[in-house]
């Protein structure tokens, strides 16, 4: 799914719409309750939440989530914030729209070729950690509180009940900047790496957001795909699964 990055850029493209009234929502009826939906016809969108890779329009009636699965993007008046995603094709073709939201200036649409997105009115988050852009010391309170699970870090970062919005990409590049091995469990962790690791969290997010998502790391796409050397000391980068998802790292700085 598009990582936490990639839907505070969604979330911020579609502040664009804030203050307009709502004149049409067409749903495709394997995405949400079309019926459901059209009661949010009339209604002004008054706000735009996200948290970790949640994204919701705020309404004066209900609240209605943008679930946009692994491979779903956001249009906004017809430009697209993320060109393409790392899981999903470069091209969009119409008959992939699955909600089309049209306001009294300007359009949303949700393009989704694999058809998992997903539309929900007023949703729960209640059981979601602490956004990922919270402040490092956040993040470092809340990885010192599960200091005694016994997965790894890479397995950790990636639960969402403990930080919301870190994915695999954002997930390796802070390990990486970190020196930490992505196996090394939770325990073996002392507060000072943990604090650090949370301050690379910060940065790496702040950092790669504005440079336009969560690919645009040293760990790039293509260098993950190239199985190169690490950028920082020339050692060859390992790749193995962890918790089911691809993880690159250097076996020389990361410890
Ligand atoms: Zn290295």
């Amino acid at each position: 799914m598009p990582e936490g990055l990639e839907a505070a850029l969604y979330a911020s493209a579609a502040t664009e719409l804030v203050g307009h009234q709502i004149t049409s929502i067409e749903v495709d009826d394997r995405c949400g309750d079309s019926n459901v939906l059209a009661s949010l016809v009339g209604r002004h969108i008054c706000g735009v939440k996200r948290h970790g890779k949640r994204v919701a329009l705020e309404t004066d009636g209900a609240h209605v989530e943008l679930y946009f699965a692994m491979t779903g993007r956001l249009i906004v008046n017809g430009i697209a914030p993320i060109a393409a995603l790392e899981y999903g094709p470069a091209t969009e073709r119409r008959e992939w729209d699955r909600l089309v939201m049209g306001t009294d200036r300007g359009s949303l649409r949700v393009n989704d070729p694999r058809r998992w997105a997903r539309f929900t009115i007023d949703p729960d988050w209640s059981n979601l950690g602490i956004d990922f852009m919270s402040p490092a010391q956040a993040l470092g309170d809340a990885l010192r509180a599960q200091r005694h699970r016994r997965c790894s870090i890479k397995t950790l970062l990636l639960d969402q009940h403990v930080i919301a919005g870190l994915g695999n990409m954002l997930v390796d590049e802070s390990l990486f900047h970190s020196g930490i091995d992505p196996r090394r469990s939770c325990a073996s962790l002392g507060s000072v790496d943990l604090d650090g690791l949370a301050e690379n969290i910060s940065v790496t997010a702040t950092e790669l957001e504005s440079r336009g998502g969560s690919h645009t790391g040293t760990l790039s796409p293509d260098l993950r795909s190239a199985m190169a050397v690490c950028p920082l000391d020339g050692a060859p980068l390992q790749r193995i699964k962890i918790s089911g998802r691809t993880t690159i790292f250097c076996s020389q700085h990361q410890q």
